[in-house]
């Protein structure tokens, strides 16, 4: 189609709603290792799983061999609120860049969870209801993912409690609040309500909580309450496969005007947007029928994929929940306390690290400072005020876009915008301040956090 006929922005309609989730590990020649039991180190089963996760998210974890997986019309409903989100075309930044490059980004932002996160929340809250039971627990860091669930549980009236990392419990007291005002109930973790949250509070007082001590509480919080069950808002199959929805709605949009992306960005926490904006095209790839160049970014403060090991490690500090394979710092790995901008877990989707360890995708990392000025360089001309997680991608969008400029190619460039960045105003006037600062883990550091990384046979490093 001719260029002037490409809008700012690509609305897909309602009716072009994916009708299923895209399962790449159908596709997958190396599939993702399966989640291993911490004590026997043999693979889990439905029946071990049972106590913690629901059953039909079991199913979906478990599942790498159906390529589609229906998405229920109850889902889809939910989905119309705030899908299909826009595809932009990002012309005024093109053009301020003075760049031959096409940019385009999928727009996540456009919910009052103001991320990515809800797609996979109300999946999990719908089979939660479906499956009877009263509540879930969960973990949230920055806070998005707990104020996705508590959108997606006061939808379908399941009561949700969240364990809050304390330094963004104190930090983010608006997040808190949109929170309870979906009716979750948000403690700051560690806390005293849980055993292994009193342990950890005994050894590390005044401890400001990270995410992986957060899930261990939760965790426990489920398995000790009837009719509760643990969810998780991104690094787990599932949540990726929920999140192929911003891919398969992009790929549409982009085959509607006929476009072929070359480069397709993505930030990656735990993988689930990254994830899900490149399986359909990564399964395009797999197939033989295009190539892309993929490429993941993180923070340079939690370096997992290009500093970390592909070994089995425990998925949280308390050591509760299933191993898993994966690109990883160790569970006992903190970024460092002037680290502002998400993306904070110590491991990585066993999905993506399987592609990245046969270099389907290729990974880079970001500096923060580097991060907040390309939020601000994209809030200026395109408007959106940009989550710090979502601008990793957009720092990694420029530095591709520049490159188009010096040698004259017009490549076209997709990015996933995840979110918007209004509770993350502390770490925008720091870097406005000029306050922020770049701390990059030293080899030691790194040595510390892999010294936990279970040692047993298979698992060397
Ligand atoms: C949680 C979050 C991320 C990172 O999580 P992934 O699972 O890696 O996608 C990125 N952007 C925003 C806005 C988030 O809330």
């Amino acid at each position: 189609m001719a260029e002037e006929h490409i809008p700012y922005k690509i609305y897909l309609s309602e009716n072009e709603l994916p009708e299923a989730w895209y399962n790449v590990r159908a596709e997958m020649k190396n599939k993702p290792a399966p989640l291993l039991n911490p004590g026997t180190h043999k693979p889990l089963s439905f029946e071990e799983l049972r106590p913690v996760f629901c059953d039909e998210l079991i199913k979906q974890e478990l599942n790498d061999t159906d390529a589609y997986i229906p998405i229920p019309e109850e889902i889809r409903d939910f989905y119309r609120m705030y899908r299909p989100s826009p595809l932009v075309r990002a012309y005024c930044l093109e053009k301020k860049l003075g760049t031959p490059a096409k940019i385009y980004y999928k727009f996540e932002g456009n919910n009052t969870s103001g991320s990515h996160k809800l797609n996979s929340a109300i999946a999990q809250a719908y089979y939660a209801k479906k499956q009877g039971l009263k509540g879930v627990t969960t973990e949230t860091g920055a806070g998005q993912w707990g104020t996705a669930l508590s959108m997606a549980c006061s939808y379908f009236g399941l009561d949700c409690q969240v364990y809050m990392v304390k330094v963004s419990y104190e930090q983010k007291p608006f997040r808190r609040e949109v929170m309870r005002t979906y009716g979750a109930s948000v403690t700051p973790s560690p806390s005293e309500t849980t055993a292994v949250g009193r342990k950890i509070l005994a050894e590390f007082p005044g401890t400001g909580g990270s995410l992986g001590c957060a899930i261990s509480e939760a965790v426990e919080a489920a398995t000790t309450q009837q009719g509760y069950r643990y969810v998780l808002g991104s690094v787990l199959s599932q949540v990726l496969l929920h999140q192929t929805v911003i891919g398969l709605e992009t790929m549409a949009a982009m085959d509607k005007y006929g476009i072929k992306p070359d480069v397709i960005i993505g930030c990656a926490g735990g993988g689930s947007n990254l994830g899900g904006l490149i399986s359909p095209f990564m399964g395009r790839k797999l197939r033989g029928e295009a190539d892309y160049q993929f490429i993941a970014v993180e923070p340079a403060s939690c370096p997992s994929f290009t500093r970390g090991k592909f070994v089995y490690d425990f998925c949280d500090t308390g050591h509760v929940c299933p191993l898993a394979k994966m690109y990883t710092l160790g569970s006992e790995f903190i970024p460092s306390p002037h680290h502002a901008g998400g993306l904070r877990y110590h491991g990585m989707s066993s999905i993506l690290s399987q592609l990245y360890d046969d270099k389907l995708i290729e990974a880079r990392t970001a500096e923060q400072t580097a991060v907040f000025k390309a939020a601000q360089d994209f809030a200026r001309v395109e408007g959106i005020l940009p989550a710090p997680e979502s601008s990793h991608a957009i720092k990694v969008a420029l530095d591709e876009a520049l490159k188009c400029k010096e040698t004259g190619e017009a490549k076209t460039i997709l990015f996933g915008l995840t979110g918007t960045g209004y509770f993350d105003m502390y770490a925008y006037k720091a870097y406005n301040d000029g306050t922020m600062s770049d701390y990059i883990p030293t080899d030691e550091d790194l040595e510390r956090g892999f010294a936990g990384i279970p040692r047993f046979p298979g698992n060397m490093m």
